[in-house]
């Protein structure tokens, strides 16, 4: 066992940002100076759009201030009507997007084996009213992208994937944002890759182009023309310099991440808390690493026995969305699996740069707590 502790007043985040070397990110925005166009598909914006493109294996994709705003307006531009399935196991944004938009949303349970929407329960919600499914990669875990997949074509559905943890993530060799109508990912500073803030979205519809991106800009088409109540969220050029920058290092990044997670996974191999399993055929980009208590009652008491160590954990996703004020038409008990889940879960810290020797103490004192509680 390692005798390594923390210094006082050092404090272990759930995540930290990456950040290129700052060399890197000077030199990068130093060309901001010459062209002095700070926003409105600049030189860099443009580029990291190509290289976005390339790196996920997608044709289209439009850049966005943020990851919200990239489903809220990708959600406008399908111009739908009606129910939308989705799950309450997820940031209150994919919900937010959902409602911004006057859709219902009908909220889905998750499974037990990976905590996405729980595709043997879907088919039961859909309606005549059904128009989409926003599924999402909840912790960078794939959905069941086939079933969902062949429930969509059966019933002439949209899908629409929150894939906001689940940047790089394959699945069967093909990138995650190869399945379903569109995909949305985020760049939000706590992501596994980041542009500061941001985000995109992904598209099959080659058509939707230039409504997505006219959504983006106030609706704006050309000087005189302005057809769409559209938004204003794009990507300025210091947003996507960091993601030019970011993305030169993010095999790095997974590589890195990956080995804190297979020590975790070696460390609480023995231990009483749930850990999931790897997903088949999935190559993933280690964005979260949950871990499952006994009760809603030891998982309060574990996330305060750690923050007294000062290691700081999160009770991610919790509350879940069907249980939070805005949504109180909604009913919790509706989605038993989830509430279970969200009652017991706790994210522990993990990021490329997290020390070995501190993913090997945290693992310590959860160890050391659940002993405490069994004595
Ligand atoms: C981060 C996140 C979002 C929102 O992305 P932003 O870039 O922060 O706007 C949406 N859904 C999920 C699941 C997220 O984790």
């Amino acid at each position: 066992m390692s005798r390594f502790s923390l210094e006082e007043n050092q404090k272990i985040l759930v995540t930290q940002s990456s950040l290129p070397p700052i060399e890197e990110y000077i030199e990068k925005i130093r060309e901001i100076w010459d062209t002095k166009w700070l926003t409105n598909a600049g030189v860099m914006h443009n580029e990291l759009q190509k290289e976005l493109e390339n790196y996920l294996g997608v044709e289209n994709l439009a850049l966005f201030v943020n990851g919200h705003q990239a489903l809220e307006l990708a959600l406008q531009a399908l111009e739908m009507e009606g129910e939308v399935i989705t799950t309450p196991f997820t940031f209150v944004s994919t919900t937010h997007a959902i409602v911004r938009n006057g859709l219902k949303p009908v909220f889905c349970d998750i499974n037990t084996r990976d905590y996405t929407i729980d595709v043997d329960k879907l088919e039961n919600l859909i309606t005549d009213k059904t128009v989409a499914i926003v599924p999402v990669h909840v912790y960078g875990n794939i959905c069941d992208v086939e079933r969902i997949d062949e429930i969509a074509k059966k019933y002439n559905l949209k899908v629409i994937y929150d894939a906001a943890h689940a940047f790089g993530v394959k699945y069967k060799g093909h990138g995650v944002a190869e399945f379903g109508d569109m995909s949305m990912f985020s760049f939000h500073a706590t992501k596994v890759f980041n542009t500061i803030e941001g985000g995109a979205i992904c598209f099959k519809d080659k058509e939707l182009e230039s409504k997505i991106t006219g959504l983006r800009n106030f609706g704006i088409r050309n000087e005189e023309c302005i057809d769409l109540v559209g938004s204003n969220a794009k990507m300025n050029e210091f947003q996507a310099a960091m993601g030019l920058c970011n993305l030169k290092h993010i095999e790095e990044e997974i590589q890195k991440r990956k080995s804190i997670v297979e020590t975790y996974r070696e460390c609480l191999a023995n231990s009483e808390v749930v850990i999931l399993e790897e997903q088949e055929n999935v190559t993933s980009n280690y964005a979260y690493f949950p871990v499952l208590l006994e009760s809603n009652q030891k998982r309060d008491e574990l996330y305060t026995y750690l923050k007294e160590k000062n290691i700081y954990t999160r009770k991610y996703f919790y509350p879940l969305t069907n249980d939070i004020e805005c949504y109180k038409d909604y009913d919790c008990n509706d989605t038993p699996v989830a509430k279970n889940v969200a009652s017991r879960v706790l994210t522990i810290p993990l990021y490329a740069d997290l020390d070995k020797d501190v993913a090997i103490m945290i693992c310590k004192e959860i160890n050391n707590f659940l002993n405490s509680k069994n004595e």
